[in-house]
């Protein structure tokens, strides 16, 4: 049986808090992965989730588990600051950027949609918009409105936390506790602090440009209810495994838990495996929108990065440990991907690998032939003639790959280690035993679970960093002192001086990246 499903996959449950088992609860895994709220550019932060749940959907795939991948778009219900009365932040992004709502959705869902691309994510199987399913976000709160869930105000329709047995329980929340202090925003009439809004309706003479009618007024959905009616929707009422941030955690996830067992009412947990990334940090602190301008995958090609030395970066820690980016670990990062591309390049092409039981039957296709070849010749040398010593080493060499391959399936079994799976196909990489074909086979394997396009990346697209080209020495100096001045803008907390530099260093064609060492910049 080993031989057929090689290591148990265990995954870290943030339900319990323990590393489990898993054990798919239908014949087709259902994956839900919370999507972006598309107001601005993702930054590096935001793509981690992604990169996260790619290799998630990698090592299913790897262990012959059917899936089905869903992740949201929500362009709408998602207020500023995660709160239930604010704006939303598609409406504030529209009125700052003069655009409509429908331009903001449409270009950074697109952009969202590229930085994928370049990361090597694979396609999920559905990205449902929030806008596109408020009707039936309408008729979930009316069910829960009918089984005495809920309470309106004039701000809304609200769920009642205390009728939830288990509130909570996925952050680990004292439930007294969190029903006092767990949220700062004031909303008048609301009997606890930790009820949330399900419909969000307009303020008396306040017309919300994204806006529906409902039982309870012309409004908006509450952030969480999107979640659970595109998952039910897509994916059945429960299914197995829902993705996210760390953040939501604690409350996006909660919520959205608290209202679908209210939904249901059968019982049953809703979904049972609940998987989160750590952060990205910058400085030590989690890189957030808010904080003023943040680094995105574009700044990085722009001053020469490949987008997968960012994927190799984030694989190189384990996703539950918070990653500090720094220029040093990207440049580490870096030079391990042009390392690898170079070693990688002259063994392709490689062998197309998709699951362990794919790798092992290339491995062991040839290993019955080598181990039919070593016979003949033993037999040989029974016979008195020398035995092939060629031969004899095919057959170390395929067990060797086999190894590294079986070695493969232990790290992502064992909650996606995937730094250890990196060690690994390093040590195969420079083991003097393996054979080509093998070697070829393993360095597959590796990267039907990493993504790091080791098959195709061409070396010399790994890297192009731009020169300064053939700038006069004084606008060298202007840009400098601009690039100084803007970081003394920013070190006094200077945000609109900051960016009035940066909008003049924009219109000279200078790209500026922050980083932890200080800002580094190129020409467009
Ligand atoms: P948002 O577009 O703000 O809804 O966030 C999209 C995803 O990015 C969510 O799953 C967040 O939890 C996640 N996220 C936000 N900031 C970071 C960060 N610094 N590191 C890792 N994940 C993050
Ligand atoms: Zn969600």
């Amino acid at each position: 049986m080993a031989w057929v499903t090689g290591h148990q996959l265990r995954l870290y449950n943030s339900l319990g808090r323990r590393t489990e088992d898993f054990t798919p609860a239908a014949d087709v895994v259902g994956l839900y992965s919370c999507g972006p709220t598309v107001y601005s550019f993702p930054h590096l932060g935001n793509m981690r989730p992604y990169v996260f749940a790619d290799t998630l959907r990698r090592a299913l795939r790897w262990k012959g588990i059917p899936f089905r991948q869903v992740v949201n778009i929500t362009d709408v219900g998602h207020a500023v600051a995660d709160s239930d009365t604010g704006e939303d932040k598609l409406e504030v992004a529209a009125a700052r950027e003069r655009r409509s709502v429908e331009e903001i959705a449409a270009l950074y869902t697109n952009a969202f949609f590229t930085d994928l691309a370049a990361l090597n994510v694979l396609p999920a199987d559905e990205y449902p918009r929030a806008s596109e399913y408020v009707e039936q976000m309408i008729a979930f709160a009316e069910r829960l409105e009918e089984l005495g869930f809920t309470y309106q105000l004039p701000s809304g329709l609200y769920f009642d936390t205390s009728k939830s047995p288990g509130y909570g329980t996925l952050a680990l929340l004292d439930l007294a506790g969190q029903r006092e202090t767990g949220r700062v925003e004031h909303v008048e009439g609301r009997k606890h602090n930790s009820d949330f809004a399900l419909w969000r309706a307009e303020e008396p003479g306040v017309r919300r440009v994204m806006r529906w009618n409902s039982p309870w007024g012309w409004g908006a959905p509450g952030w969480h209810l999107e979640c659970s009616v595109m998952s039910m929707a897509l994916l059945g009422e429960h299914f197995d495994i829902h993705t996210g941030g760390v953040d939501h955690r604690e409350l996006h996830h909660v919520n959205e838990i608290a209202q679908s067992e209210a939904f249901l009412s059968d019982g049953r947990p809703w979904v049972p495996y609940w998987l989160h990334n750590e952060f990205l940090l910058l400085n030590n602190a989690k890189i957030a929108k808010s904080a003023g301008p943040v680094p995105r995958l574009a700044d990085l090609v722009e001053a020469g990065y490949h987008p997968m030395a960012y994927r190799l970066f984030l694989l190189g820690g384990h996703y539950r440990s918070q990653l500090d980016f720094t220029t040093g670990a990207m440049d580490g990062a870096q030079a391990t991907l042009r390392r690898l591309i170079a070693r990688v390049a002259p063994l392709r092409p490689l062998p197309h690998v998709e699951t362990l039981a794919g790798a092992r039957a290339q491995l062991s296709a040839s290993a019955v032939t080598a181990v039919g070849a070593a016979a003949a010749a033993s037999a040989a040398a029974e016979a008195g003639a020398a035995a092939d010593a060629t031969v004899t080493r095919d057959v170390v060499d395929d067990k060797t790959a086999l190894a590294y391959v079986e070695a493969i399936d232990a790290a992502i079994a064992n909650d996606l280690a995937t730094p250890k799976l990196l060690a690994t196909l390093q040590e195969a990489l420079r083991d003097p035993d393996i054979s080509p074909e093998g070697l070829r086979v393993v360095v597959a394997a590796a990267d039907a679970l990493l993504g790091l396009r080791l098959a195709d990346l061409d070396p010399a697209e790994v890297d192009q960093r731009r020169p300064a080209t053939d700038l006069a020495p004084e606008q060298v100096q202007a840009i400098e002192r601009l690039v100084a001045e803007r970081t003394q803008a920013r070190k006094e907390k200077n945000w609109s001086r900051a960016d009035e530099i940066r909008a003049e260093l924009d219109a000279l064609g200078v790209q500026v990246t922050d980083t932890p060492t200080g800002p580094t910049w190129q020409l467009r």
